[in-house]
């Protein structure tokens, strides 16, 4: 019954936003000529599309609340590391392979592939659950052909290193070895003492060389998604990169500069952190093979189908929303401010299976209230720099005009 009522409630919305649509864009405008005269509030211009935007939603709600932060509008001087987000993979099901000839134990290969699964792992709705891993790494065979789509391995006693996300294609291999292409080293370290200059992992006992593979292996499959070093970001506190001698004209890993940051939060635990001796963390997660809160926070940003915002369309896309077990896809378009209320129209709701999302909007129809846990934030049109935040949002639905208005959005840090 009750599943019913809110099933009505979801066609009904969409029924009155669709015929209050005509209408909506007008009022819209009556509301952004108040904003624009009367209030510090920031409306802004696409440049890529030459429609006029409403701006930032979320960044007026702050606004409004009085308690704009510093960072929701810092302007960096240079592109942020991070995320390449050229090179992010769109596909959440990515091949990989050993090249030809590759001479590996059983025990070895479970380490490695246990490994790269943590980050499969991170993008599951329920981390305990055994199935729903959104991310997926399939395959693990010998490549069939010179160049499959995907991450090729090659297991050799080289430093470890990985080409960053679509790198892996083979556009720009690390290297060809035997006409294969090569997009990942890793080395099982089955010689000693362990190549010339390279954490000696071979010596000492035969769980310290698993774990060594282990940690290796989770820094670089970070890489193979698009992850770069984490110091490369002018996050960094200074004295990390005063250690080393970098500056903004000299960063560290020049030629992997990320163009995107997660939460604009520099992250010391990150086991994309290079340089292990760092002053800011001696004992970084990156020699541990854990991951990070931010770590996981970031791999089911870009692979977990999240539910998103975008200013270049104003568009909110949440892949799942629960409503009394049913599971919906929902888009609500952002329509302005009526008052001092953001606004947002129904613009479609349609059954979906099961737990297609890593966080999972829930709608409450005793008191009408929509929860989306983790909103991707990204204002790429807008910013001088680009950025993506990650929100906690409430909206409350108005069942006599059938629209939501939204009532907190808190940045996840
Ligand atoms: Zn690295």
């Amino acid at each position: 019954m009750k599943q019913q009522q809110a099933t009505n409630i979801i066609a009904a919305a969409v029924l009155l936003s669709l015929n209050t649509f005509a209408t909506a864009g007008e009022s819209s405008k009556e509301n952004l000529a108040k904003i624009t005269n009367n209030s510090p509030l920031k409306v802004t211009t696409s440049n890529t599309k030459n429609t006029l935007s409403l701006g930032n939603p979320f960044e007026q709600f702050q606004l409004s609340q009085g308690n704009l932060s510093a960072t929701t509008t810092a302007a960096f001087p240079q592109p942020k590391a991070f995320v390449n987000s050229q090179l992010m993979w769109d596909t959440r099901s990515i091949p990989v392979c050993y090249l030809p000839g590759t001479n590996l134990s059983f025990a070895d290969h479970t380490t490695i592939k246990t490994a790269a699964e943590k980050w499969e792992t991170a993008t599951k709705m329920d981390p305990t659950s055994t199935s729903n891993s959104l991310l997926k790494f399939t395959g693990w065979g010998i490549c069939a052909t010179a160049n499959p789509f995907g991450i090729k391995i090659v297991i050799d006693n080289t430093v470890p290193n990985s080409g960053v996300g679509t790198e892996s294609n083979g556009s720009n291999p690390i290297n060809v070895i035997n006409g294969f292409n090569a997009s990942m080293h890793l080395n099982v370290f089955t010689t000693n003492p362990a190549p010339t200059g390279f954490d000696p992992c071979r010596t000492g006992t035969e769980a310290n060389r698993a774990n060594c593979i282990d940690h290796i292996v989770v820094h670089e499959f970070g890489h193979a998604l698009g992850f770069i070093h984490e110091i490369v970001s002018p996050l960094t506190p200074q004295p990390c990169w005063d250690q080393f001698g970098f500056t903004l004209t000299n960063p560290p890993d020049n030629p992997w500069m990320g163009d995107l940051t997660l939460t604009n939060q520099w992250d010391a635990d990150s086991v994309m952190t290079a340089y292990a001796a760092m002053a800011c963390n001696p004992t970084p997660n990156n020699s541990k093979g854990i991951l990070s809160r931010l770590d996981k926070l970031a791999v089911k940003t870009w692979y977990g189908n999240i539910p998103s915002y975008t200013t270049w369309n104003n568009t909110a896309v949440i892949p799942s929303v629960d409503i009394n077990g049913q599971k919906y896809a929902v888009n609500l378009t952002y329509q302005g401010m009526v008052g001092q209320t953001q606004i947002f129209n129904v613009a479609s709701v349609t059954a979906t299976a099961a737990n297609s999302s890593a966080s999972e909007a829930i709608f409450t129809n005793t008191n009408n209230v929509l929860h989306i846990p983790l909103l991707r934030y990204q204002d790429q049109a807008n910013k001088p720099n680009f950025v993506t935040d990650l929100y906690d949002v409430y909206l409350a639905y108005n069942t006599a005009t059938a629209r939501f208005s939204m009532t907190s959005a808190n940045l996840v840090r």
